[in-house]
């Protein structure tokens, strides 16, 4: 991993902050936390070029780093404040993470891959970023930490989980994509007195959610 951050990376990534505004992210707070935190960090070095391009990139353990675009959509679309417990599905290379940190969330984030969470906190805790880290299946929620103001799920999942609407607070927001195959629709479920409230916003592509309310292994 690359522990540098030039002038040159801070330019590619004003680019890339340049790129997420014409693609549509409005929210200030996400683009601000998109435009400070070197991705390239998150990367092995030989992708350190292409680092700033809105593309996926391979992170070990058969998985990805979500483009930036998708990370940026779905920051936006939790409507984030500071403070807020969030629980993250999927902690992957803890780019997501880092952008949730940057925001100023209380972040809870869980991975089935061990080595994915290692590699993940020893990038972050380094960056200075605080945050809670688990190993195990996110897609029965973290029960022990419940209830979440928001929580965000980072791969592909055949329905919502109803132990993560469950560990949702009173209005709470859960965005999660779901579909199978390659090809997802971004969800964001709002959990609200008078019943459950879902809104679509368009097609995504990750990896599948593995566990025991997902897809199976
Ligand atoms: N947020 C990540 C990032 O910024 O790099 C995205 C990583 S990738 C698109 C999704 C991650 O979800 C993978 O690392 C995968 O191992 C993880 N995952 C899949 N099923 C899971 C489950 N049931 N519990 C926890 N993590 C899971």
């Amino acid at each position: 991993m690359l522990h540098t951050d030039s002038y040159l990376h801070q330019g590619r990534r004003s680019l890339l902050v340049q790129e997420l505004i014409r693609k549509g992210i409005t929210d200030s707070t996400v683009l601000n936390a998109i435009g400070k935190i070197p991705r390239h960090f998150f990367l092995d070095p030989v992708f350190e070029r292409q680092a700033y391009e809105d593309r996926a990139f391979p992170i070990g353990e058969d998985q990805t780093i979500s483009h930036p675009f998708t990370v940026a959509k779905q920051s936006e679309l939790l409507l984030l404040e500071p403070g807020l417990k969030v629980l993250e599905i999927g902690t992957g290379s803890g780019y997501q993470a880092a952008v949730l940190a940057e925001i100023g969330v209380e972040l809870h984030t869980i991975e089935r891959h061990k080595p994915l969470t290692q590699a993940a906190a020893k990038v972050l805790g380094k960056m200075g970023y605080q945050m809670h880290y688990y190993v195990g299946d996110g897609s029965m929620g973290l029960p022990a930490q419940a209830p979440y103001d928001r929580i965000i799920v980072t791969c592909g999942a055949p329905f919502p989980p109803e132990p993560l609407v469950e560990q949702l607070k009173p209005n709470g927001i859960l965005v999660i994509p779901i579909g199978d195959g390659n090809e997802q629709e971004m969800f964001r479920i709002t959990k609200k007195a008078s019943g459950i409230t879902t809104e679509g916003f368009g097609k995504f592509a990750f990896v599948p959610l593995i566990g025991q309310h997902g897809w199976k292994n």
